[in-house]
């Protein structure tokens, strides 16, 4: 017997790992799969690091590794039933959709068997929310809230600490002008990162050209010290500027805990546990911001996981609004002069990350205003983000971000100039007017943003949630101003098809 060990299950902490504490270990470093798609490199280390690191670990603690550094998986798999020939191995069940019978038939072809079991890098089971969901409309606060009742996080008795369930309305403030976020803690690359970093510096180089130095965690007790970190210096700001977007401070006051949570660094009740545990303990942790960070992680991450497992395969596929254009290239190159856009693509860029409100409100936006197809922008979130994986990617960004899928959104999340200028400063330094709609100087969010509505009426005016859209839409058709609203998005996304700035029109 052998327990598999996949590249986002790095715990000893759960799992057949954790139950089986004597069973030699099989890990596999594919080279092909790493270089299948242009992966951010800060991705490809951080994975490919995270591993070695944890092979690593587990041998100084006196457990035999078999570590394969292969071209394929499959030959990975050949190299150990060379080995083990008709070897049993157990593995925590892959969060990617159908990865479980393709692991199997890999195994089963070489004459091994493999047992699936649960992954408990979760706080909710599949038979747990089975239960809970009845089939028909998923919601994430009906889920968060039973969340909360089934773990008491933030329980008193039956009732939710501070008397509401959510705060979110207190987690839409701006910082000031002079405001200084905390500085968020880089870890350096040591010997085995950088032996990751040279045995990848071929693979797909150029893509990303020229990102700036690696600094995230590949490690439990570097995972641990960035918890700490969030928790002491960030949480108390993290709710009352979660949905702000701030011009020289793309990281705010976020948790940046995406990552190593999605690779098993760290387990999720853990960070609930040590934001509440500050909660309770110190006067400078507001309500807003610990029940903020536990519905982000105890609510959406979970739910997420368990959308895409209810809603694959016809998630992936889904487009509901028939959107078909290509990604700008300007996701790739940052050459864009639209500020938003590329202080949120720079951050990609630079460290393959932009936290949550740049990538709905800005990266995911924009895409859906301009009519990319969603599978297109949710192959560039799955390559270009460091905490970017099938199952997180396909529900945030088709459904939750383009409105291509039916499982949980009940309204399209688009925005123009007006939101976007309330909630950052991007606007102030920006070339484009966030008044004006038309014009080579308006900004190209406001002509896309009543051209969207327009454009996909049979599919959105009968949705009560977009009624006062479509009043105010008709308000301007009545008035005769549509119709150059209308051409000016078509110019927005001429240019932008050809690389060039929308004020070349
Ligand atoms: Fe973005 Fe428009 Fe504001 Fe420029 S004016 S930063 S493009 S919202």
């Amino acid at each position: 017997m052998t327990v598999l060990v996949l590249g986002d299950q790095l715990t000893r902490r759960a799992g057949p790992l954790a139950a089986r504490p004597d069973e030699r270990v099989l890990m596999i470093e594919a080279r092909a799969f790493a270089a299948r798609h242009a992966y951010h490199p800060h991705k490809r280390t951080l994975v490919a690091s995270a591993m070695r690191h944890f092979r690593d670990a587990l041998r100084e603690d006196g457990r035999p590794v078999d570590y394969h550094e292969t071209a394929t998986f499959g030959d990975g798999l050949d190299a150990h039933f060379d080995a083990h020939p008709g070897d049993d191995l157990v593995v925590m069940r892959p969060a990617s959709y159908g990865a479980a019978d393709r692991l199997r038939d890999l195994v089963e072809t070489r004459g091994g068997t493999l047992r699936v079991v649960e992954n408990e890098l979760f706080c909710c089971s599949p038979a747990d929310f089975d239960d809970w969901y009845d089939g028909g409309a998923l919601r994430h606060e009906d889920f968060y809230r039973y969340m909360r009742r089934e773990t008491g996080v933030l329980m008193e008795g039956d009732e939710p600490v501070g008397g509401e369930w959510n705060y979110d309305e207190a987690n839409r403030e701006t910082p000031p002008d002079d405001y200084e976020a905390p500085d968020v803690p880089t870890f350096d690359p040591d010997a085995t990162t950088r032996s990751v970093q040279d045995d990848y510096a071929d693979v797909n180089a150029g893509t990303w050209a020229d990102p700036e130095p690696f600094g995230w965690p590949v490690t439990r007790a570097d995972a641990l010290a960035a918890l700490d970190d969030f928790v002491t210096h960030r949480l108390p700001d993290f709710g009352p500027y979660e949905d702000a977007m701030v011009e020289g401070e793309p990281m705010l006051d976020h948790a940046l805990l995406s990552a190593p949570l999605n690779l098993g660094l760290l387990g999720p009740r853990e960070v609930v546990d040590a934001a509440v545990e500050a909660y309770d303990e110190r006067d400078d942790v507001p309500i807003e911001s610990v029940e903020g960070f536990v519905r982000q992680v105890l609510g959406w991450r979970e739910f997420v996981r368990h959308a895409y497992r209810v809603g694959m395969p016809d998630l992936a596929d889904a487009n509901r609004l028939d959107a078909t254009r290509d990604l700008p290239d300007l996701y790739w190159s940052g050459d864009t002069d639209m500020a938003c856009l590329d202080a949120a693509v720079a951050g990609v860029r630079q460290r393959g990350y932009a936290h949550h409100i740049q990538r709905l409100m800005v990266l995911s936006n924009f895409a859906l205003l301009y009519g990319v197809d969603p599978h297109e922008l949710n192959r560039w979130f799955h390559v270009a983000f460091v905490d970017g994986y099938h199952w997180v990617s396909t529900p945030n960004t088709v459904e939750m971000g383009q409105y291509a899928a039916d499982l949980f959104a009940t309204k399209p999340y688009a925005a123009s100039a007006n939101y976007l200028d309330r909630m950052g400063d991007y606007c102030d330094g920006c070339p484009y007017d966030p008044d004006a709609t038309v014009g080579a100087d308006a900004c190209p969010f406001n002509a896309l943003y009543w051209d969207f509505p327009a454009a996909n009426e049979d599919a959105l005016r009968s949705n009560h949630r977009m009624g006062l859209v479509y009043g105010h839409l008709d308000d301007k058709r009545d008035a005769g101003d549509l119709a150059a609203i209308r051409e000016r998005a078509t110019d927005v996304r001429a240019a932008t098809d050809d690389g060039e700035s929308p004020r070349t029109e």
